[in-house]
């Protein structure tokens, strides 16, 4: 029986430990220290309570090790993953942005586009919906989605893997500056003048992707427009909770990643430039 293991019991990783846990699967979620996971829904009152243990007490190595920290979060992990990995261990890093998958010494290291939706407060994690990874097809991603196939893990294996990480790179791209620099919620799409900007970010964002050989097709930014739409008022983001609770926000594998890339290809994208020295900004200090 393979054993994985989850790095970051939080919203994402407590739903991919819960949808292993229930096939049968054995599989250990890794915390800072020892403890618990409650996850709940909101349309049900069964709370799942999974236990935790502490990342520098596990013993042994695992053979599929999902990592689910923030970006943020990802240089505390590095140090353990020797003693958790052997050389055919396959690591999964779950996490918005892109660019860190060159910090694995490990043969075997793919990034998941993810689509897993939840928050996570105290030892509470919320399941909003959906428990979508999106990884490139191979040999090695085609064998991990056959072992968590009695799970309700939706894996998703795609010859056009990088169209899917440029897409959600977009999507978090203007919504997540949006919310983050106005300390505000979905409630500011309905301001034109912020749909405008969201429209000018999803189009240098598509420039962009283009200069990196991903093209999208000219409905894309309705298509995007469309999703934000979708958001009820209330909702955040990740960025605007990190913000709003002093937490470091993903700024360096999103906006940070797409601004690095844009130089690289001497592109104009006036608007990314603003947002994401004003994200940067609004870091410095105390
Ligand atoms: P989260 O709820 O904050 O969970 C991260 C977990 O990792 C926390 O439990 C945290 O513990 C733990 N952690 C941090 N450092 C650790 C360490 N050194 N060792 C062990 N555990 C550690 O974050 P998330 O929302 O699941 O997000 C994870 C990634 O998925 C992010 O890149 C996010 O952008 C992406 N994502 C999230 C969603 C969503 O809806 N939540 C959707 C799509 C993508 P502490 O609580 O002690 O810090």
């Amino acid at each position: 029986m393979y054993k994985f293991g989850v790095i970051g019991p939080g919203a994402v990783g407590a739903v991919i430990g819960e949808s292993l846990q229930k096939s049968g699967c054995n599989v250990t979620l890794l915390g800072r220290k020892a403890g618990k996971v409650h996850i709940e829904r909101v349309k049900s009152s069964k709370a799942v309570i999974l236990p935790v243990e502490g990342i520098s007490e596990a013993t042994g190595s695992f053979d599929y090790l999902f990592i689910t920290v923030k970006g943020t979060q990802l240089e505390g992990v590095l140090p353990f993953l020797e003693q958790l990995t052997q050389p055919n261990t396959v690591c999964i890093l779950c996490q918005n942005g892109f660019g860190q998958l060159e910090k694995f010494q490990i043969p075997h290291a793919y990034q998941a586009v993810v689509y897993i939706s939840g928050q996570k407060k105290g030892q509470i994690a919320t399941h909003f919906r959906d428990r979508i990874l999106i990884l490139p097809e191979n040999e090695v991603t085609t064998k991990l989605k056959e072992a968590v196939t009695e799970s309700n893990l939706d894996i998703q294996l795609r010859s056009n893997y990088h169209y899917e990480v440029w897409y959600k790179l977009i999507v978090n791209l203007a919504i997540n500056s949006v919310t983050a620099l106005s300390r505000n919620t979905a409630l500011i799409l309905q301001e034109e003048k912020v749909r405008k900007l969201c429209e000018k970010l999803i189009q240098e964002g598509i420039a962009i992707a283009a200069a990196e050989g991903i093209h999208f097709e000219e409905k894309t930014t309705e298509e995007i427009m469309g999703i934000y739409g979708g958001y009820p008022s209330y909702m955040g983001t990740s960025m605007y909770y990190d913000m709003i609770n002093g937490q470091a926000m993903e700024i360096d594998f999103i906006q940070g990643f797409l601004y690095q890339k844009s130089r690289e290809h001497d592109l104009y994208t006036p608007c990314l430039d603003t947002v994401y020295s004003l994200l940067l900004a609004s870091e410095m200090g105390g």
